[in-house]
């Protein structure tokens, strides 16, 4: 066994527990410092931007269609201002498996990059409600004192005033939820019109509030660590090449502090330490109440907090930044960082052919789709002329955000076939809508060949080929 495995046989006795409970089982309240420097500033652009997103996105309009909307209420889905209805739910299906896929890859390879630097929990959480909090309680030292402090009227009217921001950063994002399921206009009128007229939309936004505010006021950490299902899948998807956020050992260990011992022969005073001069800085910062000099953990959301903050101690020290870095294992342990294994290849693979499979897909998705089922239980009959007619139930789905008006069926390929609409059938698609109907086909017995003859049926609206449906005709067995 070598230095390093030596020094790193830590006994793991940490991942007995959870940093934020203590041996009672009661929560232990995380009192982050405010982190600061490069990855912090990248972090808060970035996040400026995510948020701008998320909250303008629901207001942005292509062809009259939001660019996206999750309605499943009505079960109809937008994204990028293209219609998916219930008929598209074999795409639905395949794009969940793709995006699956990508995170196990993305995991596999970058570790939990998407918590830390996309991950709406954490944007809010970080970059919203703790920025308020670090604004009116001040950093972590004034934080405890003032939690532990007596209810004086400086106290209260902090709480109240951080309490009152909360809840109406939590009601707006419960409003932008909102717009995502049923599209920001119903929001508006649920926002204005009186309450009486949308109790339904007016509870639901009541209660996505009381979880937004819940969430970001008590449960905070605890969503990564016990809650998301994503954290918790991390024991199995890192691998030693995950490049995570990573202490490099290496170089840190043995840690102590700065001893100021007298230099000979030009020798550091602290040669026989590493690196790490054991200020604790990392796990001050870090918001789930970690030390990530122990490993790799489960609770880590790669915040890069510690990064930032090992950063400025080794500047201080006169030492090389990155004692704290985005690495592997491997890259820490061997030095070198492989990111391309054979798994990754393999999963890469599979990814591109699913996301090939997807846009082929995609490409080929017709706008109107046309459903025709011979009605279930009917035989055919024999009707003047010498023709046999079959019963059909039909459906044409207008995905597009127009009418379809003046719709016609043509029977192609069958030579003296006709179609004879029931009753007072309409001829206009709506928008994002669909007509249903009774028709007969009827084709002269004559021209059967077998007992099942298949038909083709062409849709047309106002002399412009919409799409086609197949179906089959029963006849008499020859
Ligand atoms: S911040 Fe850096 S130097 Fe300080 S304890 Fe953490 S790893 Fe060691
Ligand atoms: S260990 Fe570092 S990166 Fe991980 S959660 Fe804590 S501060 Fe963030």
């Amino acid at each position: 066994m070598n230095i390093i495995d030596e020094l790193y046989q830590d006994t793991e006795e940490y991942r007995d527990h959870l940093a934020t409970v203590d041996k009672k089982g009661k929560r232990v309240w995380m009192y982050p410092k405010k982190p600061s420097g490069w990855f912090y500033k990248v972090r808060t652009w970035l996040s400026f931007v995510l948020l701008g997103l998320l909250f303008g996105m629901p207001f942005i309009r292509v062809n009259g269609e939001p660019l996206m909307l999750f309605n499943v209420l009505e079960r109809k889905f937008i994204i990028f201002s293209i219609v998916f209805t219930p008929q598209d739910l074999h795409l639905f299906a395949l794009a969940m498996v793709t995006l699956m896929l990508f995170v196990v890859l993305f995991t596999v390879v970058f570790g939990r990059l998407f918590c830390g630097w996309i991950c709406p929990q954490t944007i809010f959480m970080e970059m919203v409600f703790r920025k308020i909090e670090y604004w009116i309680d001040g950093d972590a030292g004034q934080q405890r004192k003032l939690a532990a402090a007596p209810l004086t009227g400086q106290k209260i009217f902090k709480r109240v005033s951080k309490y009152a921001i909360f809840y109406a950063i939590s009601l707006l994002i419960a409003n932008t939820f909102l717009m995502y399921i049923i599209g920001s206009d119903e929001v508006l009128k649920i926002a204005t019109d009186p309450i009486g007229l949308h109790i339904g939309g007016f509870m639901a936004l009541l209660a996505f509030s009381g979880v937004f505010f819940f969430v970001f006021t008590y449960m905070r950490e605890q969503v990564c660590i016990a809650v998301c299902p994503y954290g918790r899948l991390q024991g199995v998807l890192l691998v030693p090449d995950s490049i995570v956020v990573h202490y490099d050992y290496v170089r840190g260990e043995p840690r102590g502090k700065i001893q100021k011992l007298p230099t000979t022969n030009n020798q550091a005073p602290t040669a026989q330490l590493g690196d790490c001069v054991d200020c604790k800085l990392c796990v001050h910062v870090c918001p789930t109440g970690i030390d990530i000099r122990n490993g790799t953990q489960l609770e880590c959301v790669n915040c890069t907090a510690c990064m930032d903050a090992c950063d400025g101690v080794m500047e201080k020290v006169n030492r090389p930044k990155g004692l704290i870095r985005y690495d592997s294992e491997t890259g820490i342990k061997e030095g070198r960082r492989k990111i391309f294994t054979t798994r990754v290849w393999a999963y890469t693979g599979v990814l591109v052919a699913l996301i090939a499979v997807q846009a082929f897909l995609f490409a080929t998705r017709s706008e109107v789709e046309t459903v025709l089922l011979r009605t279930p239980g009917q035989l055919f009959q024999k009707v003047e002329g010498g023709y046999l007619s079959n019963l059909y139930n039909y459906e044409v789905i207008n995905k597009t955000g127009q009418d379809i008006p003046s719709i016609e069926f043509k029977l192609v390929g069958a030579p003296g076939g006709r179609i004879k609409l029931v009753g007072d059938a309409s001829t206009i698609v709506p928008k994002q809508g669909m007509v249903k109907g009774v028709m007969f086909i009827e084709m002269p017995e004559n021209k059967l060949e077998s007992r099942k003859t298949k038909l083709k049926i062409e849709v047309w609206s106002n002399g412009k080929l919409v799409d086609e449906a197949k179906t089959n005709f029963l006849g008499p067995v020859k």
